[in-house]
């Protein structure tokens, strides 16, 4: 039997890309790479509604890595779309040579997305990843270049797909045709396209606090740029639950009194431990001094900041 593995971020496009090869009789196996931008859980639902193998990769590294200096450039906000797909796919390859699977895949369609899935890029992407022998973009397959797999028979190209374009008519009749239970957006979800969370990124890059677990920790919080470090104080109780899991960072409560949780990245100073409480406590009804506790077992006095002063600090928009 022929095996296929797939690129899938959960979207309806990887979905079809699937199907198209199901139809052929080829085993399919579903990939989602998780890091702190992009959710596994809806590659995971996807891949239960098509009812084949999946799988969460680890991919924290490797953008991680591309956010300080990725080769082909940076989309409309933090998104290195380029250079992420290609070490996308050398991942896959790797993964697919050693469990021997036949070729690897994706839902990308030519002229989706203007920058990248425009048929140049898709060919950088090819070139850069080092896969032009075994990566198959089913939706699109008849408008490219024959693969190594359709000319060797794994793949019958005729019953592959010609998709171009941002159109999505197409796709939803398929959607409807093969009864899927839920359709999802077409891909997407990627906070590094997102302008506010690039914002706050690009302010961790400067500070030099960029990894994976404070990218992670910056999704919550309003956010505060300290010296050389990065305060984070929650804005709401469900934000301060989320915090409060932090595996990155100083933790600070406000003890006796309700108020928001603050996070600390980077440089642990007596002045942005200060800074940081007096600014949690202005979000407090607190007139007067407050006692703040830490992860660390410290205990500090507090007291709050004139707002107007504090929002000198603010980076949240
Ligand atoms: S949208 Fe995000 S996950 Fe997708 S290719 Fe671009 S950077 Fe990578």
């Amino acid at each position: 039997m022929i095996r296929a593995l797939g690129a899938f971020s959960g979207g309806l496009d990887g979905m079809l890309a699937c199907r198209v090869l199901m139809d052929q009789d080829i085993y399919v196996e579903a990939v989602t790479f998780d890091s702190p931008f992009f959710d596994v859980r809806a590659g995971k639902k996807a891949a239960a509604v098509l009812d084949i193998p999946w799988r969460a990769v680890d991919f924290t590294a490797d953008i991680v890595a591309l956010l300080f200096d990725p080769p082909s450039g940076f989309g409309k906000n933090m998104n290195p779309c380029i250079d992420c797909h290609a070490t996308m796919f050398k991942r896959l390859k790797e993964i697919a040579r050693k469990e021997e699977f036949d070729f690897i895949f994706s839902g990308e369609v030519v002229g989706q997305r203007p920058m990248s899935q425009n048929r140049g890029s898709l060919n950088r992407v090819k070139n850069l990843s080092s896969t032009g022998d075994i990566l198959l973009r089913p939706l699109s397959a008849k408008i490219l270049d024959p693969t190594p797999m359709e000319t060797a028979g794994l793949v019958d190209r005729e019953r592959l797909l010609d998709l171009n374009g941002r159109g999505r008519t197409r796709q939803l009749e398929m959607a409807r045709e093969y009864g899927f239970s839920r359709i999802p957006s077409p891909g997407g979800g990627c906070l590094l396209t997102d302008p506010g969370y690039s914002n706050r990124l690009g302010v961790l890059k400067e500070a030099g606090l960029l990894s994976g677990d404070n990218a992670r920790m910056i999704r919550f919080g309003r956010m505060f740029l300290l010296n050389g470090a990065v305060g984070l104080v929650g804005r709401s109780a469900a934000e301060n639950d989320k915090m409060l899991h932090a595996d990155t960072g100083i933790q600070l409560a406000i003890r006796d009194i309700p108020g928001p949780l603050g996070i600390l990245l980077g440089e642990k100073t007596e002045n942005n431990i200060t800074l940081l409480n007096a600014i949690m406590v202005s979000y407090t009804r607190a007139q007067e001094q407050v006692t703040v506790i830490s992860n660390q077992g410290e205990e500090f006095t507090a007291e709050r900041i004139d707002p107007s002063e504090r929002d000198k600090y603010s980076i949240t928009l």
